[in-house]
């Protein structure tokens, strides 16, 4: 039997809660490979790539939808807010992220490619709103 393995946080990046915090006050953090440049919004501590070199950065607000289904079975934590988008966005810079959409019940009400953009949440995940 070993001892659990403690995640080390790199210095100088900062801690999921750390991030959510931040989301709080409007930003949107990823995390940027500087070798290959890859984006994610999920801390990333080692790319894909094999790089450690990974620094975290504020990223665009505003986006177009790449792609989303509508949800209407959700986690108890949604349950007031079915139906929703869970979507696939383009931000502005070309990162991709998922995150959700509320008042969305039927295609009608979202394009693929509309405008949205990130607000903070008091919902877990990243929200957005169309723009
Ligand atoms: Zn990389």
């Amino acid at each position: 039997m070993t001892d659990a393995q403690q995640v080390q946080i790199p210095e100088g990046r900062p801690s999921l809660l750390q991030v959510r915090e931040l989301q709080k006050d409007g930003k949107l953090i990823g995390f940027r490979c500087t070798k290959c440049g890859r984006t994610q919004v999920s801390p990333m501590y080692r790319c894909s790539c094999g790089s450690f070199d990974v620094k975290a950065q504020d990223l665009p607000l505003t986006g177009k939808v790449v792609s989303y289904t509508i949800q209407r079975v959700s986690a108890e934590e949604f349950i007031n807010e079915v139906p929703y988008a869970w979507a696939v966005v383009e931000l502005d810079d070309g990162t991709r992220v998922s995150g959700w959409i509320g008042y969305i019940s039927t295609p009608k009400d979202l394009a693929i490619g509309a405008k949205v953009k990130y607000t903070s949440a008091y919902k877990p995940g990243v929200q957005f709103e169309k723009a």
